[in-house]
């Protein structure tokens, strides 16, 4: 039985260990260096070393790795063991301070996007201290950046860790110009809410496409799909209960604070919700979880897919990413305040926040393109690939009032002031309404709903944390000047309103209106993850990323490769995935079944007074549909053959996005019908139907 108090984080070298564990002085050393990243004295490290190792020890442990998050997406780790030999025969078990604080994995086989070429060969982690290390099985899990030797960034935790110190500094400067003091920090949170498919291993283990990619790549859809919307909220079903409660008192153990968990809308989908907490805890915890949540399924006889979108027609899998800004003194800056002054000072955040979406629509969608999130954005129940931002009626009421209002000094008494009125009182359960804003304001927190299940939240992240720190970077070398503050302020907030209101829309963002409004308005609508990635280094993102200490020039040239690169291999083993299971399952199933179609009509025949009707249409459709897959395979074949021939990577993601994606869908269509009229036990792969009511 798990127990809330003893074994909660009990996995965790986390502050209680620590203050227990170390001497003191270490302890306040350590406590600084996580707070105000300062590096960490070796003499230090080795103290903190030992003593993470006798507490890993104590627990059974025997190795420990540098866990790290190349750019892969998955979390890499290397064990090594503490055993070290001594002359006697003996071994002891040893951890240094330079083993916690700088390892050197064999960087050669992870993707750089070009760095490791044009500088350095090897890579090296350098310990987080900001996310405290754990255990998972017998090894100790140190969390850890990843470099090249000359200092690029390799990884997803680099540019977050520095993207949290831009939105510290520039919302530093902005708090102080409200009488803050100096010791209080600006951090940002994040609550991601994770959706999932579970199905049982058996007929998981018969799809080749979802051991390979992750999803179907073939599938007729079935009778009951999601229409009767029965699963939402539904009873959960005991084997998943029992996988549930093994998934939570897991993350428990590792400190994670997952809350919630309930059936989704689709069959076979569930969502887990943790409690926020800082972006760069919340973006570790997610990967554990994502990857705890796979391991376990097979105990229960299920597998777990995370891809975005599983089953074409069924609701896909999104991460909605609710993200806040704070101060280290508790205090929410996207709360709407009780006096004057914190209502100012929340509008002018909610303005940076309104300007940063507009500005750079282009990256954050960026943020979220990938091969599988284009199945998902803009299909059924899913946020459309158009940024926009939702603030809800009462909100948008406000900020009409202060752009149609007089200017600060000459206002009169029915007009809002900034700083000086309170605002109008609005309910926070009334700001949640509307579930089709890819972007929506709910009360205290912003949610963005674009991510992808499988998605790291690290890149949607860092890219928020920046473009808000360098609005807020505007905002401040404006106010800074201004002579009068709140009348600064007032301009700042009815400035923004007015020339970034096209990115505020209320309404239903799945309607076809809201598509040709946002294109009136001028917003982008970028389709899919190949228009998008290829934005990411234009000249404006480089030198936002600079200004900020986030990524270096080449850093964000290497990025924008790698997310094309990453985009064109999966669709590429997608399309092999497919044109190997076109040859070796379903073209003998079809020709199988013809011929079992094509004996029963000859026996009949050879019966003058049958009727053959039915045999000889089912032979006639089905030996039409194998010539139309006969052609559509060899396009796919040929499609893929040609991609050879494109020049460069962005050239390559296009032609991928556009021939091969076309000759895939063409292909799949073919199969799909062919499903419908090969008989059950002649189709080689298990339906929809029966796929996604495996779960008993
Ligand atoms: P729902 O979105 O289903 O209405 P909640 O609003 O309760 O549910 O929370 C959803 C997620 O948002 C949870 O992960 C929660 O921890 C997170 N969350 C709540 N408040 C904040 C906040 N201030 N900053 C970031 N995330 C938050
Ligand atoms: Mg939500």
């Amino acid at each position: 039985m798990f127990n809330m108090d003893t074994d909660y984080g009990s996995m965790v070298f986390n502050d209680v260990v620590m203050k227990k564990r170390l001497p003191k002085e270490i302890y306040e050393s350590l406590r600084k260096t996580m707070q105000t990243r300062v590096p960490l004295d070796i003499g230090v490290a080795n103290v903190v070393a030992g003593a993470m190792k006798n507490w890993a020890v104590e627990k059974g442990v025997t190795h420990f790795t540098h866990w790290f998050q190349p750019m892969t997406g998955v979390t890499a780790e290397k064990h090594e063991s503490f055993v070290s030999p001594q002359s006697d025969g003996r071994v002891i078990m040893d951890f240094s301070g330079k083993e916690l604080v700088k390892g050197e994995p064999d960087a050669s086989s992870f993707p750089s996007g070009g760095i490791r070429a044009t500088f350095e060969a090897r890579g090296y982690t350098a310990w987080d201290p900001t996310s405290p290390a754990f255990i998972k099985g017998n090894v100790l899990c140190i969390p850890t950046a990843f470099c090249a030797y000359s200092g690029e960034a390799l990884d997803k935790k680099t540019p977050l860790l520095r993207s949290m110190q831009a939105i510290s500094k520039e919302g530093r400067r902005i708090l102080k110009l409200f009488g803050e003091g100096e010791d209080v920090d600006v951090v940002t949170n994040v609550g991601a809410e994770q959706e999932y498919f579970l199905i049982d291993r058996s007929v998981y283990e018969k799809r080749l496409d979802l051991i390979y990619c992750g999803r179907t790549l073939f599938g007729a859809r079935p009778p009951k799909g999601q229409d009767l919307e029965d699963h939402y909220f539904g009873v959960i079903k005991p084997r998943v209960a029992a996988y549930m409660q093994e998934l939570d008192e897991t993350l428990w153990s590792l400190g994670i604070p997952s809350k919630t968990k309930h059936n989704e809308v689709a069959p076979a989908q569930h969502e887990l919700a943790q409690i926020y907490e800082s972006v760069n805890l919340a973006t570790d915890h997610n990967q554990l979880t994502m990857e705890i949540m796979r391991v376990i399924a097979p105990k229960y006889g299920l597998a777990c897919l995370l891809h975005e979108k599983p089953f074409a027609g069924v609701n896909g899998s999104g991460k909605h990413n609710n993200w806040s800004i704070a101060t280290t003194a508790g205090e929410n800056l996207l709360d709407p305040g009780k006096s004057p002054a914190q209502n100012a000072r929340f509008l002018l955040f909610l303005s940076a926040i309104i300007k940063a979406v507009d500005d750079h629509q282009d990256l954050l969608r960026t943020s979220v393109a990938t091969a599988a999130n284009d199945h998902r954005l803009g299909a059924n129940e899913a946020p459309p690939a158009i940024i926009s931002i939702f603030l809800g009626d009462e909100l948008a009421e406000i900020l009409e009032t202060i752009k149609s209002g007089a200017d600060y000094e000459q206002r009169n008494q029915s007009q809002l002031a900034i700083g000086v009125d309170v605002l109008p009182v609005f309910p926070k359960d009334s700001t949640d309404r509307n579930r089709t804003s890819p972007f929506a304001f709910t009360g205290n927190k912003f949610e963005f709903r674009m991510v992808g299940s499988s998605l790291s939240i690290a890149g949607p992240n860092f890219v928020l944390n920046t473009i808000v720190a360098d609005v807020l970077s505007q905002f401040a070398d404006e106010l800074e000047k201004a002579d009068d503050f709140l009348a600064g302020v007032h301009a700042i907030v009815k400035r923004t309103i007015t020339e970034h209101e096209r990115i505020i829309f209320n309404g239903n963002n799945y309607s076809a209106e809201w598509v040709a409004e946002a294109e009136k308005r001028g917003l982008m609508n970028l389709a899919n993850a190949s228009d998008a990635l290829r934005l990411f280094a234009s000249e404006k993102n480089v030198k936002l990323f600079e200004k900020h200490g986030v990524l270096s020039k080449a850093e964000v040239h290497s990025r924008e490769e790698l997310l094309l690169e990453n985009y064109v291999k999966i669709l590429h083993i997608e399309a092999l995935s497919m044109i190997d299971i076109v040859h070796r399952d379903i073209v003998p199933a079809v020709i199988g079944y013809t011929a079992k179609v094509i004996d029963a009509l000859n026996k009949k025949k050879s019966m003058a007074t049958l009727d053959v009707s039915l045999e000889s249409k089912l032979a006639e459709r089905l030996s039409g549909l194998s010539g139309t897959l006969q052609k559509d395979l060899e396009s796919l074949e040929e499609a893929v053959m040609k991609a050879a021939d494109c020049g460069d990577t962005v050239e390559s993601a296009r032609y991928y996005s556009t021939e091969v994606f076309y000759s895939m869908q063409s292909l799949r269509g073919s199969v799909d019908e062919l499903e419908t009229l090969v008989g059950k036990d002649d189709w080689p792969l298990p339906s929809y139907g029966e796929i996604l009511y495996s779960v008993k």
